[in-house]
């Protein structure tokens, strides 16, 4: 496939497109380029060595003087070419899940550190399988407008959540039918109800964990020296 030039006056793309083409073109993997270079090539181009630092979120390695100390300070190696960016089909699929560090901590942050999907906290172990405990990632996730615009959005889920089909392949039923054998017998019953169900309820256990949640911090604190636990 042939890329389209980086200088053609014809391309109409942005700096950080017109960056990575630049990049390939003129530098190629492995190969140095430093800030007055970008400058040249990109004359009048506020922050094009930044847009060009945008490639990372895309894949792209690029080392400086901080991650190579064999590079002269204004100095850049392109390790490795990343996401085809100049590839609008590419740049759509990698949008889906590349995330930037940046977005990605604030995603972690607003979704309180919980796996939106089954609630459990980086690092709890799961409940049908206390050997595993849970790893947070995020992840864009399209989302549809009542308008029938749609948009992605970073989502926070578990590793397992985020796997979804993955974990139907390894579904253990000699497992499962072991551990719905061992419950005791309320938990049996209400596991039978929820199959004829076919959807499951909030037990009080539940109930009561939810409303405990929800407390104050200092409305926990309380509960828990009621119950003699702190
Ligand atoms: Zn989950």
């Amino acid at each position: 496939m042939t890329l389209p030039r980086w200088d053609d006056p014809a391309l109409k793309a942005g700096t950080m497109i017109k960056g990575a083409l630049w990049l390939v073109a003129e530098v190629g993997e492995g190969g140095i380029f430093t800030k007055e270079q970008v400058r040249q090539a990109f004359p009048g181009v506020s922050q094009a060595d930044r847009r060009i630092r945008d490639l990372r979120d895309y894949g792209w390695v690029i080392h400086t003087n901080t991650d190579d100390a064999s590079l002269g300070p204004g100095e850049q190696r392109l390790v490795k070419v990343g996401i085809p960016v100049w590839d609008s089909n590419a740049r759509r699929e990698a949008a889906i899940t590349t995330i930037s560090a940046k977005q990605r901590q604030a995603t972690l942050a607003a979704d309180n550190y919980q796996c939106a999907n089954c609630g459990i906290a980086g690092g709890e172990p799961y409940p049908e399988s206390p050997h595993q405990t849970a790893v947070l990632s995020v992840t864009k996730r399209r989302v549809a407008r009542p308008d029938g615009t749609d948009t992605e959005q970073p989502l926070t889920l578990c590793k397992l959540c985020r796997a979804g089909t993955e974990r139907l392949d390894h579904a253990d039923l000699g497992q499962l039918l072991a551990d719905i054998r061992n419950l005791d017998q309320v938990d049996q019953d209400r596991i039978r109800r929820w199959m004829r169900r076919g959807r499951r309820g909030a037990t009080p256990l539940d109930r009561a964990w939810t409303a405990y949640r929800r407390m104050p911090a200092e409305a926990k604190e309380e509960i828990a020296r009621d119950l003699g636990i702190a």
